[in-house]
């Protein structure tokens, strides 16, 4: 028999279970079979319920409590657009420049976009 606990958000009984990615995630106690077994991974077809969707406090669980706070991909897609115009200068400043100085700094400043937006 499972192992239940409480969530600290809302006091419901939950059931911590690994899942195929590696991870523990907490599961409504009452959608966890009977035969659950330590190691168990969760599984949905098995009609277990994930705790982040049932939890009136879910977005305190997936964010550490700091819901409204961006994430690095979100953060990273309101700067795309800027770094494309940014990196279009670059281009056309590596292309059109006389200057070997120039062009190479250029260069250079687009390869260090590249690698850091990866
Ligand atoms: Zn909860």
């Amino acid at each position: 028999m499972a192992e239940t606990t409480q969530c600290k958000s809302c006091n419901r009984d939950i059931v911590w279970m690994g899942t195929y990615a590696g991870k523990k995630m907490p599961v409504d106690a009452d959608t966890v079979p009977d035969t659950f077994e330590e190691g168990d991974i969760f599984d949905k077809r098995k009609g277990m319920v994930s705790h982040f969707d049932t939890c009136p406090n879910a977005s305190q669980h997936r964010s550490g409590g700091r819901s409204s706070a961006p994430t690095n991909q979100e953060k990273y897609d309101s700067l795309a657009p800027k770094l494309n115009i940014a990196l279009a200068a670059l281009r056309d400043i590596a292309e059109r420049s006389k200057e070997e100085g120039v062009a190479t700094i250029a260069k250079t400043a687009i390869s260090q976009i590249a690698r850091s937006s990866r």
